[in-house]
């Protein structure tokens, strides 16, 4: 249900700040467990459809497919993804690679490419069908009240809502996050991710390509029809002077990194350059507060990671405040909050400390260690059981998992 307009209190058990891919599937995912809950978003989702809003596509590993179809949300999407069935990664030009292929591990995909507007597309969409949720759009929170026993928030147009929870999803500039004064460590790679989508002659075959350059990873990911994504990291400096090249000489320096074994390149739709940077913040919970997302653990996008890592959390919250609904707890009580926290802390702090260690070990050229991480590629590629453990982690089928992500109800 939407709702807009000014009117009396709104109440709620769940006020989501930011109503993205990671706050809008927690809002349907609430809405699924018996809650009522309330978004509020800066952007109207209608407004986020077409390809100039946002032109990233996203590696939804198999875990987090799992996580949308127990939401009611994979079924619109399936037709507009692409599904990744192997996985190369190459160095350079070096002999040495890593190759990944989903009939090892007996599995129909890895996972799958989607383009963040079909996502979002997919979330209003559901967003309608679910009579306990209400999504105020445009719409920002301008004070923000956490009392002893339920949240206040009073928005800029003066409407005022009542819930027990509020929950921080809005990005890594989340207003919640930095209201409760929860301190974040962040450093910059000082690289931009550029991305853009091409129309190729050949088909990809389902594989998905991660090449290291020397100023850092160029990705090659399968969108559906003859189109790929790509993510091409490139050194913070010269990313303007590429992002303002007319059309042929950003093709030509794009098919100099791409090369020609999937025919003639077509860029369709707008570029994108995305500064690259760690972000964590220092708790996920506070008094009647949670963080989600990007708002608490932005990451590198080498290993295609951020947004799983969000949709983790999505389904790990949606497991634990469900179950306190039906044990009649308090949404908002300190118990509840810690068990999130205490779930999440670990697996997100093992990721971003991988992804920051990939990224510094594959933006370089320094001679001994690309002969160290050439070898340790060409290691993995001959080891089935590492190789295995790595597979299982592209998957996000490694760790403890929550209900959904077992593909199990919620
Ligand atoms: C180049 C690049 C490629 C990537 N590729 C992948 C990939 O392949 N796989 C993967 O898993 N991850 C990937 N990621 C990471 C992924 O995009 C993010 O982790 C993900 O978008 C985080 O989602 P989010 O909902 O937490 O935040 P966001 O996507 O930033 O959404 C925030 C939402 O909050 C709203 N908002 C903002 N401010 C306010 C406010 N003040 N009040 C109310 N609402 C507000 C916004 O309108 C938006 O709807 C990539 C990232 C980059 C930069």
């Amino acid at each position: 249900m939407v709702r807009s307009g000014s009117g009396p209190e709104i109440q709620a058990d769940v006020l989501i700040a930011g109503g993205g891919l990671v706050g809008g599937t927690l809002a349907c995912g609430l809405a699924m467990g018996g809650l009522s809950v309330i978004v509020v978003d800066a952007q109207d989702p209608a407004d986020g459809l077409d390809a100039a809003f946002d032109g990233r596509a996203s590696a939804i590993a198999l875990s987090s497919q799992r996580v949308l179809e127990g939401l009611g949300l994979w079924s619109s999407m399936e037709k507009a993804s692409a599904a990744i069935k192997e996985i190369r990664v190459t160095d350079g030009d070096s002999l040495f690679f890593l190759h990944y292929d989903r009939r090892d591990v007996g599995a129909e995909a890895f996972g799958y490419m989607v383009e963040n507007r079909v996502i979002r597309t997919a979330l209003a969409s559901r967003f309608t069908d679910l009579d306990n949720l209400t999504l105020l759009a445009p719409a920002r929170i301008d004070a923000l009240e956490r009392n002893p026993g339920d949240v206040r928030a009073t928005l800029a147009d003066g409407r005022t809502i009542k819930a027990r929870l509020v929950i921080g999803a809005e990005g890594r500039k989340s207003p919640t996050r930095e209201q409760a004064g929860i301190s974040i460590t962040n450093w910059s790679y000082r690289q931009a991710g550029i991305v853009c989508t091409v129309a190729h002659e050949f088909s990809h075959d389902n594989v998905a390509h991660e090449r290291f350059l020397p100023a850092g990873p160029f990705a090659i990911l399968p969108l559906p029809d003859n189109r790929s994504s790509i993510v091409w990291t490139e050194r913070e400096e010269l990313a303007p002077e590429l992002m303002a090249l007319d059309d042929d000489a950003f093709l030509a320096e794009l098919e100099e990194r791409f090369g020609d074994f999937l025919g003639r390149l077509e860029v369709v739709g707008p570029r994108w350059a995305y500064p690259l940077s760690l972000q964590f913040a220092e708790r996920a919970v506070d008094h009647r507060l949670v963080l989600a997302g990007d708002a608490s653990h932005a990451m590198h996008p080498i290993a295609g990671q951020g947004l799983n890592m969000g949709l983790r959390d999505v389904a790990v919250l949606a497991e634990v405040l469900t179950d306190a609904r039906r044990l009649g707890l308090d949404p908002g009580a300190g118990t509840v909050l810690e068990s999130y926290e205490r779930w999440r802390r670990f697996d997100n702090t093992l990721m971003l400390a991988m992804t920051d260690l990939l990224s510094r070990l594959f933006s370089n050229d320094v001679i001994p260690v690309r002969l160290a991480r050439d070898l340790g590629l060409a290691a993995v590629n001959r080891m089935p059981p590492l190789k295995k453990v790595f597979m299982e982690h592209a998957m996000g089928l490694a760790g403890d998992l929550p209900r959904l992500m077992r593909g199990e109800r919620l």
